[in-house]
């Protein structure tokens, strides 16, 4: 079974976060500045889903990602994306 997610994570475009369970990416469409996305790799319905190894890497996702937001230079990250849908 192959959703929005999975199909994401094939094409592994602008992946700006791995571990062992998850990956993340900026939003296209940030509802606020530096809105990212954590994705499990395994397809799920829900994060209920995953099992109790895989929420103690979500927990570490969550803390890498906010430390890369905070890090990344967002007026070049939605530069870029522009860029690439003209
Ligand atoms: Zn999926």
């Amino acid at each position: 079974m192959e959703c929005v997610f999975c199909k994401i994570y094939k094409e592994n475009k602008d992946v700006i976060y791995e571990n062992k369970y998850f990956f993340a990416q900026f939003d296209k469409f940030p509802v606020s500045p530096g809105h990212a996305e954590i994705i499990p790799k395994r397809h799920v319905a829900s994060l209920f889903e995953l099992s109790d190894e895989e929420w103690k890497y979500l927990k570490s996702a969550l803390v890498d990602v906010k430390e890369i937001i905070e890090k990344s230079d967002l007026k070049k990250v939605y530069e870029g994306f522009l860029k690439k849908s003209n």
